[in-house]
């Protein structure tokens, strides 16, 4: 019989995942895996957000028990200000996200927002002032108005149109026959990565969140695309605290901070300059991913 439900118990989890609003994230979370719900402490208060400063305080977290990720990671990132997480492949820059929203609890230490613990305070809160710009979007099979739209609720056609076009996708929109009301999806026009991501932008204009992160995509863009969107998304970027996750370090340079993240803890800290003159892993990593984009470019203009 526990067969039986098991596929209920899921969609029942899912159903409810999208009522918290949480469906963009489906590509960087990963919510099919994410196990029991972390609930609300008894009592728990909202979050009050003054300007958004983030801290991880000598944060322990391990998925499994045996294999801890994080061993003791301190993190401050300023009200305002931009910080990119980068390091190898698996060190948890992912994870840092999903504790940030608080998918996971963390073992011991703490993370905190404008000084409150998020454990401490209700999830609703803490997801309302949080906005995520996934690798993947995923976008509902309706029309790209609504798919815009459902950043916020009650959101409006002039309040949709003002978000597509801080996103840089209004143009593109009003070219198709439909407007906004073209479907899109599975069953509608497709859109390329650059274009998902861009409605995912905003949605987020729309939600107007004072915490940001950015799961940039791994996949690469064209190089035009790239910087376009760079461009839009060091725009909305301007007056929240963000946090980025980067795979590309051409696209962080500008950041306040870049912490390198390795064994589960923050090896190196400090701005794109500074840490290359230090000569340690980031510059290795930043001179071994110039060597990529070099043989890339040679390649391509190799007669074919
Ligand atoms: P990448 O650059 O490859 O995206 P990352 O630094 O973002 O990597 P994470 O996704 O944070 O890495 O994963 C950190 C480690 O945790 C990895 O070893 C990964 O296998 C493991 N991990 C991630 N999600 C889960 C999960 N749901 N259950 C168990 N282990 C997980």
């Amino acid at each position: 019989l526990s067969q039986l439900f098991r596929p209920l118990d899921l969609l029942g989890m899912v159903y409810r995942t999208i009522r918290q609003g949480v469906i963009d994230m489906g590509a960087m979370f990963d919510l099919i895996d994410t196990p029991a719900e972390v609930v609300d402490a008894p009592g728990a208060l909202s979050l009050v957000v003054r300007g958004g400063h983030v801290r991880f305080e000598q944060v322990v977290f391990g998925y499994e028990p045996e294999r801890p990720i994080l061993k003791g990671l301190t993190l401050d990132v300023p009200a305002g200000t931009t910080c990119a997480v980068v390091g190898p492949s698996g060190a948890g820059k992912s994870t840092l996200a999903r504790l940030l929203y608080r998918f996971y609890e963390v073992e011991s230490g703490a993370i905190t927002i404008d000084g409150q613990p998020i454990a401490t305070v209700t999830q609703d809160s803490l997801r309302g002032a949080i906005g995520i710009v996934p690798q993947d979007t995923v976008l509902f099979n309706d029309t790209i108005g609504y798919n815009i739209g459902y950043g916020r609720e009650g959101a409006d056609q002039a309040d949709i149109a003002r978000a597509a076009r801080g996103a840089a996708i209004a143009g593109f929109i009003e070219r198709q026959p439909q407007g906004y009301a073209t479907r899109v999806g599975e069953r509608g026009l497709k859109l390329s990565g650059g274009e998902k991501q861009r409605v995912a932008i905003a949605r987020t204009l729309l939600k107007n969140p004072p915490i940001l992160i950015l799961d940039e995509a791994t996949s690469a863009l064209d190089s035009r695309t790239e910087s376009d969107i760079l461009a839009t998304l060091q725009a909305i970027e301007r007056g929240r605290t963000t946090l980025v996750i980067a795979h590309r370090l051409s696209t962080i340079v500008h950041a306040d901070q870049i912490v390198v993240l390795d064994g589960g803890r923050v090896v190196e800290r400090g701005t794109h300059g500074a840490l290359l003159a230090h000569g340690g892993l980031y510059a290795e990593m930043w001179a071994r991913q110039a060597a990529e984009v070099e043989q890339a470019d040679e390649e391509e203009a190799l007669p074919a």
